[in-house]
């Protein structure tokens, strides 16, 4: 093929890939622009996951008639005059890219009136190509319709995720800016459902009420950050909002960060929420964290990426001590001072707050090791409820349970050490055992053989319980309800973003439900590998890991026996499900060696 200039049409639908990759990212380009237009109230109405319909109205200021056809011009934009302007950006948009893009690539309609015009104007566009133009009635604002997404480039409808994963986004993208703009009023609705609705109050907190769920928000702390404490870096303000040191997700998804109103991903920040916690959280556990951090514009440079959502910054690591320190700052004072948790005007505080986790949480402080009267260690359970005694029943040891090759010796159990470790002695040597990953094996052994005969899942009925999801993880439940029956769990949707569970898999008859949800959710959000079989293995790793007994907890000298007695008939006794040891074994010889006993 010679060298030709490529079409205008082509050279739209390129560009159109960078910054419309997905129905998603036309939810939040269309977004981007009713709040840059000032709109106070914006609907966001979604059909099939985004490749069907999308429709987002706004009352923002609207488009004058004469400027319409402009808006949709590659490179077309009312936010940026010189290139000077890019250094102190103010604006969600500036690139003049995503109408151009949008239109090329879908059915496009809009409808705007500014409020000096008396009519509206009315624009069908079609890959691009102006179809129609027409003047009509229509309130001050902006209506735009976007159809049959992607119809003109197969290769991208190819590669489009499932419906539910869209759904899921969709909702992460409104939620966020709902957070990030408490003034404007965000309503989504998708397939005729309305799935998240925010007051307009201005409040973050009501946001995060309807965004992550009252539960959650219960157990978050404010964080007002005000100024920085390096003198030089006044001009840097972090607030909003951070979980509570027992309120933990085992991925970094729900720190949530905005600058200046944008939404960033920035690992590093995120990793100075993180480090807020040391010695807070276990390791591997994460916060719920939504934090607003001013700081000057010409600081951040947004034209870094398409997307806008990586940023850079001038002055990296004071903004990385600001963050750290505002949220470290909320955490101690809040285990300071209990009483400071009714900061937050008019929240409805549940009956279940925060006093368990200030009980552990004072103690902790002083990391003081002694046994609490009932028999835990202190420092292995920080942060848990209190677990009851394990039951003889919880591990059942019957002569009926099937034979398996032995792959341990039989060991003698001597004792416990810490509450968390059990040191036994066989042929071999000396055995020390961790009890929580010992028994996490053991029930996943005995999950997946019940499985392997198709047995049914046996459950624990509950009284029916509600529980009330953010729109993304209630998806996220939704798209996976077939396989959590399957497990066992009996959940139903009762309205939106609202579950009932009515069952749970027998092992985790004495779990909260929510917990053992949340977490689930937790480690499925986490989740790279897809596929149904990893999905399930996740959930039933998760299941065993919640049923398990915990470190921290004192064990009788017959619930170790026969918690060893099950660890000798699985067949990978070494590792628990997530891989990691479940055992040390030093031999004779070594203990001979390190008692220069030897040779
Ligand atoms: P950008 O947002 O980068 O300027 P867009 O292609 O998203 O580029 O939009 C082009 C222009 O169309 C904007 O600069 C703005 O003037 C106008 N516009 C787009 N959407 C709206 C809206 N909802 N209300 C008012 N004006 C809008
Ligand atoms: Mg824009």
């Amino acid at each position: 093929m010679p060298i030709h200039v490529l079409s205008e049409e082509v050279v739209s639908q390129i560009a159109a890939g960078e910054v419309v990759e997905r129905p998603a990212s036309v939810v939040k380009e269309l977004v981007e622009n009713a709040i840059d237009a000032g709109a106070s109230h914006i609907r966001v109405e979604i059909t099939g996951g985004g490749r069907t319909r999308i429709r987002i109205s706004d009352d923002g200021s609207g488009i004058p008639s004469d400027e319409v056809e402009l808006a949709f011009l590659r490179h077309a934009t009312s936010k940026l005059q010189t290139a000077n302007d890019l250094s102190h950006i103010v604006t969600l948009g500036f690139r003049g890219e995503a109408l151009a893009s949008i239109a090329s690539v879908s059915h496009l309609s809009i409808t705007t009136r500014i409020a000096e015009e008396t009519a509206g104007t009315q624009l069908q566009i079609s890959g691009g190509a102006l179809i129609r133009r027409q003047s009509v009635g229509a309130p001050a604002g902006t209506v735009i319709t976007v159809e049959n997404l992607f119809f003109n480039t197969p290769a991208r409808l190819k590669f489009l995720k499932k419906e539910n994963t869209e759904k899921r986004q969709i909702a992460l993208i409104v939620t966020r800016y709902a957070m990030a703009y408490p003034h404007v009023r965000f309503v989504l609705e998708q397939d005729g459902r309305e799935v998240f609705r925010s007051t307009g109050s201005g409040q973050l907190a009501d946001v995060l009420v309807s965004a992550l769920g009252l539960d959650t928000f219960k157990n978050m702390v404010e964080i007002e950050g005000g100024e920085s404490e390096r003198e030089s870096r006044r001009d840097i303000r972090v607030s909003g909002y951070s979980s509570v040191p027992n309120h933990h997700r085992a991925d970094r998804n729900q720190i949530t960060l905005f600058i200046n109103g944008r939404w960033i991903q920035d690992t590093r920040l995120a990793y100075a929420v993180t480090q807020a916690y040391h010695t807070f959280l276990m390791t591997g556990r994460y916060p719920i964290a939504v934090l607003m951090i001013q700081l000057p514009p010409e600081e951040v440079d947004v034209n870094v990426h398409p997307t806008k959502a990586e940023v850079r910054f001038r002055d990296q690591d004071s903004l990385f001590v600001a963050v750290q320190k505002a949220v470290r700052r909320a955490l101690v004072d809040l285990a300071q001072t209990p009483a400071m948790r009714g900061r937050v005007d008019g929240l409805p505080w549940g009956s279940q707050d925060n006093s368990a986790w200030e009980q552990n949480h004072a103690s902790q402080l002083d990391l003081s090791l002694e046994l609490q009267s009932s028999g835990q260690h202190t420092r292995t359970s920080l942060y848990r409820e209190p677990q009851p005694p394990l039951a003889p029943t919880d591990i059942p040891d019957g002569p009926g349970a099937p034979l398996k090759p032995r792959t341990l010796p039989i060991l003698r159990v001597v004792g416990q050490i810490g509450a968390t470790y059990i040191v036994a002695e066989g042929p071999a040597g000396l055995y020390l055992i961790d009890q929580h990953a010992a028994h996490e094996r053991i029930l996943y052994e005995q999950f997946m053989e019940a499985h392997a005969r198709q047995a049914p899942a046996s459950q624990y009925a509950l009284t029916a319980q509600t529980i009330h999801l953010p729109p993304a993880e209630s998806a996220l439940l939704t798209e996976n309800m077939e396989t959590l029956a399957h497990i066992g769990f009996d959940i139903e949707p009762f309205g939106p973003n609202t579950f009932i569970i009515r069952a749970v898999p027998a092992l985790l008859a004495n779990q909260s439900p929510q917990d053992v949800l949340n977490a689930i959710l937790s480690d499925l959000e986490a989740g790279a590998k897809p596929g149904q079989a990893a999905i399930e293995d996740k959930i039933v790793t998760r299941v065993c890991k919640q049923a398990a007994i915990k470190a921290g907890q004192i064990l009788s000298v017959d619930e170790m026996q026969s918690l060893i007695r099950q660890l000798e008939r699985c067949q990978s006794p070494q590792t628990c499900p997530h891989g990691r040891p479940t055992m040390l074994h030093m031999t004779s010889d070594q203990l001979a060696r390190e008692f220069g006993r030897l040779g």
